[in-house]
Order: C-alpha cells, then structure tokens, then sequence
C-alpha cells in the first residue's frame, strides 16, 4: 500500500473513532455552522464526518457567554489524548504544546472548539481541524527546536503560531502575517488569553499585517515556514526565506491541493514532495478573499 493511502486510511479510521468515542461520551460535537456557508462547505477541509454530529446546547451557552470552566482544558486534553491514539500525534513535545494551548480559546463564539472540523472564523477564512494542525506541528518539530524562527503565513486565529511560539521558546521567534487586519487584531486578543501571552510580551511572538505571499522579510532566513491557505504554486519570496536546512509546509492547488513539504539542504538546492490531499482556503489578494462569495 503507499504511504499516501495509508495516511488516508489512518485518517480516516481516525476520525470515525474521534466522533464515534465523543458520540458515545456525548461530548462537545454539534454541526458546525461552517458547513451550511458555501465558502466553507469548500473550504472546509475533511467534511465528510460532519454531519454524523449532534447539537449541544450547553456547550453552545459556554462558549457564548465566553465562560471558561476547568471542563474546557479537560476537553483540550481529552482531543490531544485522542490525536495521540489514533497516532496523528506522536511526538512528546507537541502534545504538551497543544495542551498548553487551548484550542477553546481560537475558535469563536457558538463553535465547538474541540471538534476535528475545520471552523469559519469570519473573512471567508477557516480555523483549521485539529488533525491538521497537528499533523503540521508533527511535520515541522524538527525545524521548530528551542531558538529556531518559524514563520506562519496566513496566521488567522493565531492559534498555530501560538503553538509555534512554546516549541522555539522565547530565545526563538514565532512570526504571524495576516492581511485580514481585524482577524490580527483578534488573533492578538487570542493570544493574550494563552500559554503564550508571555512571548507577546516579551516579543519573541508577533503578528503583522501584510501579504504573506511576500512572507516577512524583515526577520527571515527562516528554520520552519507553515502557509495555512493553499497557494496555486509556491510563491518564490518563501522559498527565499528559508533557511538553508529548514523546511516550508504548503498546501498547493486551486481545485486540487496538495500539502507539499518542502527541504531546502544546506547546499540550497530545494526538494518538494506530496504529503496528502487536502482543501485549504486561498493563499490570494484581501479583496479576492473577501469578495469570494
Ligand atoms: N492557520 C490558520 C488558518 C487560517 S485560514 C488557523 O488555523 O487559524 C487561512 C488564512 O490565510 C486566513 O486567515 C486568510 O485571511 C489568510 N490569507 C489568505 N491569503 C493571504 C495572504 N495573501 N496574505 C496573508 N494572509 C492570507
């Protein structure tokens, strides 16, 4: 069998037993409103699942009264234990960095946090599936190591590059581009709320306005760069920051994407390869996103 379709099986043996464990503990799932919008119903990455899912009143009040029990980081844990099991999850240190990081706090108001679907967080844009974001952090450890500099392109929620922040530490530099101001703004307010607050302050942490395809020029060459919108190819001003030795992870495509991980060696010749299918929203121009619909 390839690797692709053992990652596709995998994937899917995992998430039928994510929903069928949450279904039977009657957890947190509900249908997310993602999947009645047709941006998001194409956006959304692996829907299939959805709608197996249920309401859950109490949750919704939670979330939308912005009261955060004790339940919420049991809930963060729980995910992550699940992520683990179903080996989306292997390594130590980003299970401990997304446990830090609760997920609860990214997802707006009326979503259900801990449910493996990606999110409409407004703008056209998504929050990620936990899988998938944790698949990009298990792609990326060995290029997120204490002092090393990541840059995340297309930031939205900042909760990746919240996540990227507690790998490298504040000796490193975790970098977030976003041209959706209001979503920087909000990502910014997110962050303030989590385990990596400190690095905001201390400003080995930061979220900027710009077009990411230009990336950040100002603090590259970079060991870890994650583009969290597909881009119809990799855009040239990336390859350029990285470092010699670090490594890029993209989705590419428009119709059809690819998650392409990209090594550039130390000598600076790069290598592409597929990782896995995948549906990301655009890596594109402000009003193209916005006037999307
Ligand atoms: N990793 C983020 C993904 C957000 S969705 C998360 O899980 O929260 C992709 C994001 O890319 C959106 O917020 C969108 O506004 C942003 N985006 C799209 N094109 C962009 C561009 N050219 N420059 C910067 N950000 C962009």
């Amino acid at each position: 069998m390839s690797k692709r379709r053992a990652v596709l099986l995998l994937r899917e043996r995992f998430r039928s037993s994510f929903f069928a464990h949450h279904r039977d503990r009657r957890t947190s799932i509900h249908r997310p409103r993602a999947v009645d919008s047709p941006h998001c119903s194409s956006a959304a990455t692996y829907s299939s699942s959805r709608s197996r899912a249920s309401p859950r009143p109490a949750m919704e009040a939670m979330t939308h009264n912005g009261l955060w029990s004790s339940g919420a980081s049991d809930k963060n844990k729980a995910m992550v234990e699940q992520l683990q099991r179903y080996g989306v999850i292997k390594s130590t240190k980003v299970a401990e960095v997304m446990e830090a990081i609760d997920r609860g706090l990214f997802v707006p108001p009326g979503a259900s946090p801990y449910f493996d679907s990606p999110m409409a967080i407004g703008y056209n844009a998504t929050i990620s599936a936990p899988h998938m974001h944790a698949a990009c952090l298990e792609l990326l450890e060995g290029h997120l190591q204490p002092g090393m500099r990541a840059l995340d392109v297309g930031s939205g929620t900042g909760y990746l590059t919240a996540c990227f922040a507690l790998m490298v530490g504040p000796e490193g530099r975790a970098v977030g581009v976003e041209h959706i101001p209001e979503l920087v703004a909000s990502s910014t307010e997110n962050i303030k709320k989590s385990a990596a607050d400190p690095q905001l302050k201390d400003g080995s942490l930061s979220i900027h306005i710009a077009d990411g395809r230009e990336g950040w020029p100002e603090l590259a060459p970079y060991d870890c760069i994650h583009v969290g919108a597909a881009a119809p190819q990799i855009p040239e001003a990336l390859i350029e920051q990285l470092k010699p030795g670090g490594r890029m992870v993209i989705p590419v495509g428009t119709v059809f994407q690819e998650l392409k991980v990209v090594d550039k060696k130390l000598d600076g010749t790069v290598s592409v390869r597929d990782e896995t299918s995948v549906r990301y929203v655009p890596l594109t121009s402000k009003d193209a996103q916005l006037h999307s619909n």
